[in-house]
């Protein structure tokens, strides 16, 4: 019988669909995993609302761990829990230093944001590290990131936005 870390750790396998880089543990998808003696229950909660992803991760979630719930002769559900909303201050450290080496811009905290009245923190080139960056697009290769171009050198990335 798995306890509800061994089911985390497997959920740990389970790549975000948009972001394949990071898993949906990283990304501060997951709120909990519970499993009872017919059951394990995990709880996710959406990242950005709307974001057709979200299925998909439910699905994925659904067909990498179905089967070993199965085994165990238990059924998996996966509630969807909408409060508090989902924010970036959820995704781990480890996980937006792996945006960075994936040349994706990670977001600030929203603490930072609040401090600029709303404006985005400074975008760090994920390539050169440089500072001086501009923002090209509010919308990126998907609604959830902004396109930005380094001014320095003259890279163009994805900025995963601060929500
Ligand atoms: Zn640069």
């Amino acid at each position: 019988m798995r306890s509800p870390d061994d089911w985390l750790l497997l959920l740990e396998e389970v790549p975000d669909p948009e972001i394949p880089v990071l898993n949906v543990v990283e990304m501060g998808i997951v709120r909990g995993v519970k499993s009872t003696d017919s059951a394990v229950e995990v709880s996710i909660t959406p990242t950005y609302m709307g974001c057709p992803a979200m299925d998909a991760i439910a699905d994925d979630i659904r067909s990498q761990l179905g089967p070993m719930a199965e085994e165990e002769g238990k059924s998996l559900t996966v509630d969807l829990v909408y409060a508090p909303a989902w924010t970036t201050d959820w995704l781990t450290d480890s996980a937006k230093d792996k945006l960075e080496r994936y040349g994706i811009a990670p977001p600030g905290t929203t603490a930072d944001k609040r401090a600029l009245n709303g404006a985005d923190p400074v975008v760090r080139c994920p390539r050169c590290k440089g500072k001086q960056t501009s923002l090209v697009s509010l919308f990126g290769s998907t609604a959830c990131k902004a396109h930005y171009r380094c001014d320095d050198c003259a890279e163009p990335f994805d900025h995963f936005k601060c929500i």
